[in-house]
């Protein structure tokens, strides 16, 4: 049987080997060489090396962040040596690391129970071609101005027909405001009632006020949740309190008009209750510029 020494040279002989097979590659035996690291140590590490060198001969025929064959996309595999040892980050790219940085403003933008695309609207997109799209193109321009006023804008309650691209609409206004260091929320309003509604006791307080607090808040699709006592007058009724005395600024997207959400509002299970549901419909009225967005189905 052979001893721990012997065993040893074995092992150093191999080293060598793999590491003088590797050097036959003129470029990888430059690019070792040139980390100023000494041989005995670089034998070592000589498949890690040969990944570091592949990524690195990656980067010097970069052609975008769109085509790179790293690893992990806008990160080189990358040797740092420190106390007789090599080890292996990964360092982020120039690429990236201004890809990140021009991204930055879109974590001023939450999403809850709706589609991550909806980071991507932008004004630059919009559609056009669509008259109905003006006016309220030109709201968010005034929004826009007004925003740093002491008395801030009002939200907009849209109302329009299925697909037409409301929730798209404010999206991009809120993409614009994340731009400019403003934070958001756009919340998917039939989800949050379903989700406050499990989460008794767990972590309802914090839901609650995450929405509640919002510095701009979008409750999207309003009126196609099945309406209940709580959720008007527990929920609705004083989450839109709470923002007209704090001042800030609320937009609602409904396939209903506001006469045909009161209507809705009025009816649960409970019974018929016009009085309450007026005055949800009243608060929105103080917290909104109503428009209209009629047009033909985006989602085909
Ligand atoms: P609504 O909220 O009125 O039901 P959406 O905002 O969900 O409609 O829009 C419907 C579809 O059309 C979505 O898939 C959305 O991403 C797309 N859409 C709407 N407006 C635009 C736009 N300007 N550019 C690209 N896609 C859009
Ligand atoms: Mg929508």
């Amino acid at each position: 049987m052979k001893n721990k020494k012997d065993m040893f040279d074995v092992d150093l002989t191999k080293l060598t080997h793999s590491f003088q097979d590797a050097c036959a590659d003129k470029d990888f035996k430059d690019f070792v060489y040139g980390l100023n690291i000494k041989e005995e140590i670089l034998i070592k590490y000589t498949s890690s090396l040969q990944d570091a060198f592949l990524e690195c001969n990656n980067c010097k025929n970069c052609k975008g962040l769109s085509t790179c064959k790293n690893k992990i996309t806008g990160y080189k595999y990358t040797p740092v040596y420190e106390g007789n040892i090599i080890s292996f980050t990964y360092d982020e790219c120039s690429k990236e690391k201004k890809r990140r940085e021009n991204n930055s403003y879109k974590d001023n933008l939450g999403l809850y129970e709706l589609p991550k695309e909806l980071k991507e609207a932008c004004f630059k997109d919009l559609y056009k071609d669509d008259k109905a799209r003006v006016p309220i193109i030109k709201y968010f321009k005034e929004f826009i101005d007004n925003y740093k006023k002491e008395d801030k804008p009002k939200g907009i309650y849209l109302n329009g027909s299925f697909g037409s691209g409301k929730t798209y609409l404010i999206a991009a206004l809120f993409n614009e405001m994340a731009k400019k260091g403003e934070k958001s929320i756009l919340v998917y309003y039939p989800k949050l009632l379903r989700n406050l509604k499990a989460s008794f006791g767990i972590d309802y307080d914090e839901q609650y006020e995450l929405v509640e607090r919002a510095p701009l808040l979008l409750l999207d699709d309003i009126g196609a949740e099945n309406c209940s006592n709580w959720s008007r007058d527990e929920v609705l009724g004083p989450i839109l309190q709470y923002r007209m005395e704090n001042h800030l600024p609320t937009f609602f997207t409904s396939n209903l008009t506001l006469s045909e959400l009161e209507k809705s509002l009025s009816i649960t299970s409970s019974g018929v209750d016009k009085v309450k549901a007026r005055r949800i419909i009243e608060r929105i009225k103080q917290l909104t510029v109503q428009l209209e967005l009629v047009s033909k189905n985006r989602r085909d």
